[in-house]
């Protein structure tokens, strides 16, 4: 018990250290948040893919007021992506856990030996699929906290970016001075290890208050489409390996219990017709043929 402890603190700050450097994690050091200028719990919940609710209650905070320099605890689920165990805390149940990690309770239960849903407080489970899931994790918390009408989606339409600059931040201002009133036009964005994570994805607002898109010219496919951006310029290069399993691995999120059945996995060319080359010539098209 004593060695595995140990180990998990190891691999804990070197899961860290590797997520920080991609800017997953940004001001993390062991397995605090050490708050910056400009940091709010809902920005830091966001980051970490976990909850302003989970934050405070992993901090007994009492409001929402945090100072820079305040070191926050970060809850078992971040620790649980970055190092593969879960530490089960008061409350939650193999179903909680598991969908904290986009994994099913069969396959943390399988992975754990488990024959039954008995779980305990201080027990400590293997993730199961990590490599697979820790990109999404953000995703799933994030669509965990709203309500999804998934037969209102009836398209997803990839896009690459056509610059290696931004983020979803930056692309959000530029589309509101080019007049989009709900700013950021799509609705996630993969990083390219530039100005946001390798493979890291954000989620803009479009998704959290489920708002129509504004990345195509069609209205029909705006209305109704689920807009994702690559960012870098694919017509000069592939997209990079960790946006590539973001990208298939947020499709497949999104398709299984969030878009319409038989909802068309597309690209922006062929949307838009004679238009654009988005998203590239190295997009991986024949990644989406399993959707076709
Ligand atoms: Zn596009």
């Amino acid at each position: 018990m004593e060695y595995r402890r140990e180990f998990l603190k190891k691999s804990l700050v070197s899961a860290l250290a590797v997520w920080a450097g991609t800017g997953i994690l940004g001001a993390a050091a062991g397995n605090l948040h050490i708050v910056r200028k400009g940091d709010t719990l809902s920005k830091i919940a966001q980051r970490y893919g976990t909850t302003v609710k989970t934050l405070k209650q992993t901090n007994g905070l009492k409001n929402d007021v945090i100072k820079v320099g305040q070191k926050l605890k970060l809850p078992a689920s971040v620790l649980g992506a970055a190092t593969g165990i879960h530490v089960v805390s008061k409350g939650e149940t193999l179903s909680s856990i598991a969908s904290q990690y986009g994994t099913s309770v069969q396959k943390l239960k399988s992975s754990n030996g488990l024959s039954s849903d008995l779980i305990k407080v201080g027990q400590e489970l293997t993730v199961p699929d990590r490599s697979n899931t820790d990109l999404l994790v953000p995703v799933v918390a994030a669509t965990n906290r709203i309500r999804v009408d998934s037969t209102r989606w009836r398209y997803v339409v990839c896009h690459h970016s056509a610059i290696e600059a931004g983020n979803a931040e930056v692309y959000g201002k530029a589309h509101k001075r080019r007049g989009m009133e709900h700013g950021l036009a799509y609705h996630f964005v993969i990083g390219n290890g530039r100005d946001s994570g390798d493979g890291e994805i954000e989620i803009g607002p479009r998704w959290t208050k489920q708002l129509r898109g504004g990345h195509v010219r069609s209205t029909r496919v705006n209305d109704s489409g689920i807009g994702i951006c690559i960012v870098g310029n694919l017509q000069n290069r592939a997209p990079t390996a960790r946006q590539r399993l973001a990208m298939n691995q947020l499709l497949d999120f999104l398709r299984e219990g969030y878009t319409r059945r038989g909802v068309s996995v597309t690209v922006h060319k062929r949307v838009d017709k004679n238009h654009t080359v988005c998203p590239g010539r190295h997009f991986p098209y024949g990644d989406l043929d399993r959707f076709a």
